[in-house]
């Protein structure tokens, strides 16, 4: 079945998120940002250490609805609940809760440590941070239910024997080190209103710059001794402003370990770089060994320990980048080709999982899967799916099942079709192709089958769809049609090779 990811057009705003690179006009600015960051952190260990404590209560009472109700411990970890213990916090240290909290084991670390800091800080912005722990707790308990219904149980996580997906403590120069200006920004030209900080200037030329800023996330990047400040405005843009995809026209890709391939035979390659991924392996070596050792002697981190994990952060972010910017580059160039695109319904989670087995049944091939795991998450489908999901005007997901060994001329299916991994002929009709190239093929018919009302694939289709769309019509004229005769021609009904796979 279809499934329709791109977001409905019928909106007058979309909002798109642009990256800054903050300019502090004092160093005291920065200080106070990483203050407000380190608050940010601090609150969210209390809170979680607080809601792991009302639950450990709830359990060790055992039948405790039998206590009165001001007895019990509330267990909600919503984000209306945690802003109101939040606030008990910062405003009102001897509420009960909070002398009860400080009293207990998962207190004790707190137990002599002056929080009346957390009062010359901006309210809004640190109180935010739990937003995302009553987020990260209700993605836990959905999978947690997920899990219940199947009568399994969610396995436990190496690093701290909680369950897996459990909200995790924050650590000093964790990598989402920062802080967000939920509402209220206040932007004037190119400079930023951070409360409390006062004005900074925001470096970058966004396409978007200069419409209403409706969120900022305020990160800090970098290594530790050269920290680099960056801003994320959310801005709200009005949908005419928008970048538009193409008009009409369909496109199938079909995704590989390393490049993906479209219907019209256009290659998309992901970036390597085998030197800069020796290099990270190389730090992530020497890291873990410097953290062991600190370990072992109960020791802060030695200072080359903590330049080599600045060293590590500094080439992973570089990895990202690069890997980010194909992401972009791929699926603007898509969304620029055609309005319906056409992807494989991919399950990249059960795609690399491990091959290692169990111990009394190991796994066949562990390394060259290992490899492979590797290869397709590097090739960060994913990423580019939901840049596709807002940037393509329609994205269709089809079954995957067979692509590569059916013909795209005839439906022949068998595996012999496929001689070759790049080579495709059938040894029905003798149709030869680019194996990838074939698939797009298949991929794109699939899609259509499924859709038959997608922008370009008929003049019916093309005057329904002229409805909603939000551009001028001189617009559509120019981009309409010239790539309607490169497209294979949209099977009537159900194609009879379609059945039965
Ligand atoms: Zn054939």
């Amino acid at each position: 079945m279809a499934t329709r990811t791109a977001t409905p057009k019928s909106k007058t705003t979309e909002v798109r998120i642009e990256q800054y690179r903050v300019r502090f006009d004092r160093r005291a600015q920065a200080a106070l940002c990483a203050q407000i960051a380190g608050a940010c952190r601090l609150v969210w260990n209390i809170l979680l250490a607080d809601c792991e404590r009302r639950y450990r209560l709830a359990r060790a009472y055992g039948q405790w609805t039998d206590f009165p109700p001001e007895d019990r411990p509330d267990l909600s970890t919503s984000f209306f609940t945690l802003g109101k213990r939040f606030t008990d916090l910062r405003s009102r240290p001897d509420a009960a809760w909070v002398r009860a909290f400080l009293g207990s084991p998962w207190g004790r670390r707190y137990r002599d440590m002056d929080l009346s800091w957390l009062r010359d800080l901006p309210y809004a912005p640190v109180r935010y941070t739990l937003k995302y722990l009553a987020d990260a707790y209700t993605r836990f308990h959905a999978v947690w239910d997920v899990a219940a219904t199947q009568g399994k149980t969610l396995g436990v996580r190496k690093s701290d024997g909680k369950p897996k997906g459990f909200p995790k403590y924050k650590k000093k120069f964790d990598k989402d080190d920062g802080f967000t200006i939920p509402d209220n920004v206040r932007m004037d030209g190119d400079r930023l209103h951070i409360p409390k900080v006062g004005w900074v200037r925001l470096e970058g030329s966004g396409v978007y710059r200069g419409h209403k800023p409706k969120q900022v996330r305020i990160r800090k990047e970098g290594t530790e001794e050269h920290p680099k400040w960056y801003a994320y405005v959310f801005h709200e843009v009005p949908v005419d402003r928008l970048k538009p995809p193409a008009w009409t026209g369909a496109v199938g890709v079909d995704r590989n370990v390393g490049q993906a391939t479209d219907s019209d035979g256009e290659v998309y390659e992901v970036p390597d770089d085998p030197k800069l991924d020796a290099n990270i392996k190389r730090k992530q070596r020497q890291a873990d060994k410097a953290r062991a050792r600190s370990k072992a002697n109960g020791q802060p981190m030695s200072n080359r320990g903590r330049r080599i994990c600045g060293q590590l952060k500094k080439r992973q972010r570089k990895q990202k980048r690069r890997r980010e910017n194909a992401a972009h580059q791929h699926s603007r160039k898509l969304a620029d080709t055609a309005h319906t695109v056409v992807i494989e319904d991919l399950n990249t989670k059960a795609m690399t999982r491990s091959a290692k087995g169990t111990v009394t049944e190991p796994g066949k091939n562990v390394k060259q899967k290992a490899g492979l795991n590797r290869g397709i998450l590097k090739s960060n489908w994913g990423r580019t799916e939901r840049m596709l999901d807002y940037k393509a005007g329609q994205v269709l997901k089809v079954p995957p099942a067979y692509t590569s060994q059916t013909c795209a001329a005839c439906g022949h299916v068998d595996k012999a079709n496929r001689r070759t991994q790049a080579h495709f002929r059938c040894t029905a009709c003798g149709h030869t192709a680019n194996a990838d190239r074939n698939a797009a093929q298949n991929i794109l018919a699939r899609g259509l089958a499924l859709c038959p009302t997608a922008r370009g694939t008929g003049a019916a289709a093309r005057r329904e769809a002229l409805g909603p769309c939000p551009l001028p019509v001189a617009t559509v004229k120019s981009t309409s049609t010239t790539r309607e005769q490169g497209m294979p021609s949209r099977p009537r009904g159900s194609p009879p090779w379609y059945t039965g796979i």
